[in-house]
């Protein structure tokens, strides 16, 4: 079989199990030869226990995975790709396929049933409907991952990289930077997929870090604080706060002063030891409201 990311060759594959492209799950498939084996090379497979990916499509980058890896394990939802992949993934051994949805399945226990609960990396051009829950799963799930490796649209990984502080800024940009360091690796044009998409994409790795950057007394309180901040981009981070939380907001603007931030500051003005100080101050005022 000659190259799944020449487009000749996954129309043929494709045209003859009678497939279809579904667009409510995602499916952009990659016909850019260039872009599967540097995200392989890039995901780090060599220094894990195995990859895990999400959405292997007809195996393009499962294939390459294969190569780097000791094992791969790959989640897919769309049952009609089973036998296309059977065929494609024929002669890599290492590569077990898991039928069903990555944002149902238990990620925790699988990759103790599949990999001994070792630390792996997560290697993934992610369907775009589900690209935040995904990351945030992952980020927040307490899993042995070292790293995550994933294709996503550009704006989204814009954003995921974006620095507490900048206007890209978001919650999930402050998971993003607790959990993990976040660096954009290249670009990939939109027609580098089949069919194209409306946008361009990119390929963002997190290097998971092994104790997190700043130091909060309660974790989810932090998160809590975080998204409320951003909850109303138009609000002041006061006033969004207290209206998430229903903490008065003179106790609010006391805790961003002690945070050495403006009581009227924006969410995206807050740096991350800002953001950590200011949900401390908050969670101690805690007696006087919660
Ligand atoms: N890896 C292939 C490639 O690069 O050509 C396909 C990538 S395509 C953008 C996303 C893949 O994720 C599709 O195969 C789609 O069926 C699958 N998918 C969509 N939703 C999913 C879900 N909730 N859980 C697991 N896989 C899903």
């Amino acid at each position: 079989m000659g190259s799944l990311a020449d487009p000749g060759v996954l129309r043929e594959v494709l045209g003859r199990h009678g497939f279809r492209f579904s667009k409510a799950m995602g499916q952009n498939f990659l016909i850019n030869p260039s872009v599967c084996p540097r995200m392989a090379a890039a995901c780090g497979a060599e220094e894990c226990a195995g990859v895990l990916e999400i959405g292997p499509g007809v195996g393009v980058l499962t294939r390459e995975l294969s190569q780097a890896a000791k094992k791969v394990v790959s989640i897919e939802l769309d049952s009609r790709l089973f036998p296309v992949l059977e065929e494609t993934l024929s002669g890599c051994g290492n590569v077990e396929l898991v039928q069903g949805d990555v944002l149902k399945l238990d990620l925790a226990a699988l990759i103790q049933e599949k990999f001994g609960g070792e630390p792996i990396c997560v290697c993934a051009n992610l369907p775009y409907y589900i690209t935040s829950p995904v990351i945030m799963g992952l980020l927040e799930g307490g899993l042995p991952l070292k790293s995550l490796t994933v294709l996503v649209q550009k704006e989204a990984a814009q954003r995921l990289c974006a620095q507490p502080g900048s206007r890209e800024c978001g919650a999930v940009s402050v998971s993003v930077q607790y959990h993990s360091r976040p660096k954009l690796l290249f670009e990939v044009g939109r027609g580098s997929f089949m069919p194209p998409p409306k946008v361009d994409s990119a390929v963002l790795r997190m290097e998971m870090r092994t104790s997190p950057p700043v130091e909060v007394p309660d974790k989810a309180f932090f998160f809590r604080v975080a998204r409320g901040a951003f909850s109303q981009r138009r609000k002041t981070a006061a006033n969004a706060v207290s209206a998430a939380l229903g903490a008065p907001k003179p106790l609010v603007e006391e805790a961003l002063r002690s945070a050495g931030a403006q009581p009227n500051a924006r969410a995206e003005q807050l740096t991350l030891e800002k953001l950590a100080a200011f949900s401390s101050a908050l969670w101690e005022s805690r007696p006087g409201w919660a």
